[in-house]
């Protein structure tokens, strides 16, 4: 056991280090010092500016408020219900429309017709007399086919106004909405 290291030998085919030696240069003292501090001045520039970025980086996600994601789910939920409550209200509306008649009491819970019309007119400021149904909120416009049959009937409500403008080409202002 003891002698066992004593019978290794030294592999032949281990190349020499002496034969694959590189030449050998000379350097001179400033030479050397000038090479070693270009390198370190490089590599302390490239990691000074990687880690400027990741520390930037950090700090913009930092800043970033933390939003619990139950509360993500719950505002989408809330948005849901409002979307569907919008829709189900423009589908009431809707349907108030078409079956509105557009006199006073025209409402599925008035049990009394009246004769007037439930129209609200209102002359905007460019001229135009517009008009609303305070029972299906449905509006008329000079542009709508039945506006003038609708308008020209009978309201309940008295017509208001808005302050007058003049403008120098009134057909192109009553034109616009
Ligand atoms: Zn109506």
């Amino acid at each position: 056991m003891e002698n066992e290291t004593e019978n290794i030998q030294p592999s032949p085919k281990a190349p020499k280090s002496k034969g694959t030696e590189e030449p050998k240069i000379t350097l001179g003292m400033s030479e050397l010092s000038s090479i070693i501090r270009e390198a370190v001045k490089a590599a302390v520039e490239t990691s000074s500016v990687e880690s400027a970025k990741i520390i930037a980086d950090a700090m913009k996600e930092s800043r970033k408020p933390y939003v619990d994601p139950k509360q993500i789910a719950n505002e989408e939920m809330m948005r849901q219900q409002m979307r569907a409550t919008r829709q189900r209200l423009a589908e009431n509306i809707k349907l108030s429309q078409s079956n509105c008649e557009h006199f006073q009491g025209s409402n599925e819970a008035s049990d009394f017709v009246g004769q007037l019309s439930s129209i609200v007119k209102h002359r905007l400021d460019n001229g135009v007399v517009w008009g609303i149904c305070t029972n299906c909120l449905r509006e008329f416009w000079p542009t709508d086919v039945d506006y003038r049959k609708q308008m020209s009937r009978k309201s309940g409500n008295r017509p208001s106004q808005a302050g007058i403008r003049w403008f120098a080409d009134p057909a192109a202002a009553a034109a616009v909405r």
